[in-house]
């Protein structure tokens, strides 16, 4: 347990900070960071890492060793430049409980530029709130575990326990990133991901498959189509079959623990559709990208197989669709769900720390979305925890993220730290 005096001295220590955190999160949001495109913000992530007396570590991500991991998502995109970084700070001599900070760097595509008030990467502060692809979703929360680190030191402290902070890829496609730190060691005694929870706990999340299912008919003149196999016509048959997997799917949500007070947590969204070449042509292909949720009761081997059965069993059954084909893939995400079993010590020191901080009890949520809890918390037995700021429109237009709630969950994760880590003198 920190002191009072040593609480009141890290708090200070983020807010003579925060007016650079924020800059530095603005910087990283204007640093564009989609998909394969990760290069230039992983740079500052690993310069912002040194800066902290972190040793550095950087690797890229290695396809075939990920391909050896059963919750590693298919990789559909080059990894030549998609690189983890991590920062690791090593006591001087070990006394306390060991940490991961983690949070990732990639960011979503923007949509259209139309729906936006300006810029996505203009990233703008505008009434207490930062703008901009990736603000929220997660990069105040990245930079945030950094500045929570650098707090101690600036407070006159040093933890007693080894620290990781990882910065990394594809967590918004596969999970892989987090899945490449721990196959390349990375353990600890408890992970805290600072993912946009508006300050609550996240105690469950559901897991995710992507997948694509390619149809392909007939081509022919739009004049003869009789003579064709129209595969957009075939698509909606397959759509709709997977519509019915989704309500049957969501009508196990009332027994789900942690789920059962959702209304419709399993979502089925066709995400990507591309087809046809021409107006007056039938089209002879047919490409769904599909994203589906699952309970933490269901398991992902499971219904990967109730997917790729139903649509073989439409294809054979229904007249209309005979003459055309189906081919089920997976296309990155392929997780199970996770829950945070209540009651660990990591739970219970960070509801204690944001009691301190913000003089409410730490509340738990749900979340019917990925995140990158589950790799640690299924593959290393670690508790995984999932805490940030206050974002709104994650994945939308005009995405933000609230400062105040930013340097409220600095304050909670640098106590956290403190009081996880354990603190010396420095
Ligand atoms: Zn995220």
């Amino acid at each position: 347990m920190t002191t009072a005096e040593q609480r009141q001295a890290i708090l200070d220590a983020v807010d003579a900070a925060f007016e650079r955190q924020v800059e530095f999160t603005a910087d990283l949001v204007a640093t564009p960071s989609l998909r394969g495109q990760e290069g230039a913000a992983q740079e500052i992530m690993a310069a912002a890492f040194q800066d902290a007396g972190l040793a550095l570590d950087r690797w890229t991500l290695d396809p075939e060793e990920l391909a050896t991991h059963e919750g590693a998502g298919a990789v559909a995109v080059p990894y030549e430049d998609t690189e983890v970084v991590v920062g690791t700070y090593e006591p001087r001599r070990e006394s306390g409980r060991s940490l991961i900070l983690n949070g990732h760097i990639d960011v979503v595509p923007t949509g259209a530029d139309r729906l936006w008030s300006r810029s996505p990467w203009d990233s703008a502060i505008h009434d207490g709130w930062l703008y901009g692809r990736g603000a929220a979703d997660m990069k105040a929360g990245l930079v945030a575990n950094v500045f929570a680190f650098t707090a101690l030191r600036a407070a006159g402290l040093a933890p007693t326990a080894r620290v990781h902070l990882q910065s990394v890829p594809e967590e918004e496609s596969t999970g892989n990133g987090t899945l490449s730190a721990l196959q390349r060691g990375y353990r600890a005694d408890a992970v805290l991901i600072s993912e946009p929870s508006s300050g609550s706990l996240v105690r469950a999340h559901v897991g995710v498959i992507w997948f694509k299912v390619t149809v392909l008919g007939r081509a022919a003149h739009a004049s003869e189509m009789s003579n064709g196999m129209n595969a957009i016509d075939a698509a909606y048959a397959v759509i709709g079959e997977l519509r019915k997997m989704e309500e049957e799917w969501n009508l196990q949500v009332p027994d789900s623990e942690h789920f059962g007070d959702q209304e419709h947590p399993l979502n089925l969204n066709v995400g990507t559709l591309h087809a046809g070449d021409w107006p007056s042509s039938v089209p002879d292909s047919c490409e769904i990208g599909f994203r589906v949720a699952l309970l933490p009761e269901m398991d992902v081997e499971a219904c990967w197989r109730d997917i790729v059965d139903r649509v073989e069993r439409l294809m054979a059954r229904e007249p209309a669709l005979e003459g055309t084909t189906a081919q089920v893939e997976k296309l990155g995400f392929f997780s199970n769900g996770y829950v945070l079993e209540p009651g660990s010590d990591a739970e219970g020191v960070l509801t204690d720390v944001h009691d301190y901080v913000n003089g409410t009890a730490l509340d738990a949520i749900a979340l019917p979305g990925y995140v990158d809890s589950r790799c640690y918390g299924l593959y290393a037995g670690v508790p995984a925890l999932v805490y940030g700021p206050l974002g709104e429109r994650l994945h939308g237009a005009d995405e933000r993220v609230n400062i105040e709630s930013i340097r409220q969950v600095t304050k909670t994760l640098a106590l956290f730290i403190a009081d996880w880590c354990g603190v010396e003198s420095v």
